[in-house]
């Protein structure tokens, strides 16, 4: 998952992308950098400080969470059985068990989040 995806998530989530301040003072001084948009404090990684990878179980339990409080469960799973990939796995049972479980998996359920939200961005203008 690219970062512009990362970011997406993190934003829809309502948390911070944080952006590291680009100055070997401020990690000289605590050790560590800050995000210079909400000023949190934590260690450099590859030029991202502290965000969500969007590989884990949390995170994908926090999406699904942040999209039900939202009142946006029921049009993002209409989305997910939109895809031809639903179909397919939809074809293999009768109910809703295999969707269940192809549903709930990382990273696919941040990636089908992400394809929902880039489509509501460009329905939305
Ligand atoms: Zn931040």
């Amino acid at each position: 998952m690219d970062e512009e995806s990362r970011k997406r998530l993190t934003e829809y989530l309502g948390e911070c992308w944080h952006i590291p301040t680009p100055h070997l003072r401020i990690i000289f001084l605590y050790g560590g950098d800050i995000c210079r948009k909400c000023g949190e404090r934590g260690d450099f990684h590859d030029g991202q400080l502290n965000n969500r990878p969007f590989t884990t179980g949390n995170d994908m339990l926090d999406l699904k969470y942040k999209i039900a409080e939202k009142g946006e469960w029921k049009e993002f799973i209409h989305y997910c059985i939109a895809t031809e990939q639903v179909e397919r796995v939809m074809s293999f049972s009768e109910d809703f068990t295999d969707l269940t479980t192809w549903l709930f998996t990382m990273p696919r359920f941040a990636e089908l989040v992400d394809e929902w939200l880039k489509g509501k961005e460009a329905k939305d203008g």
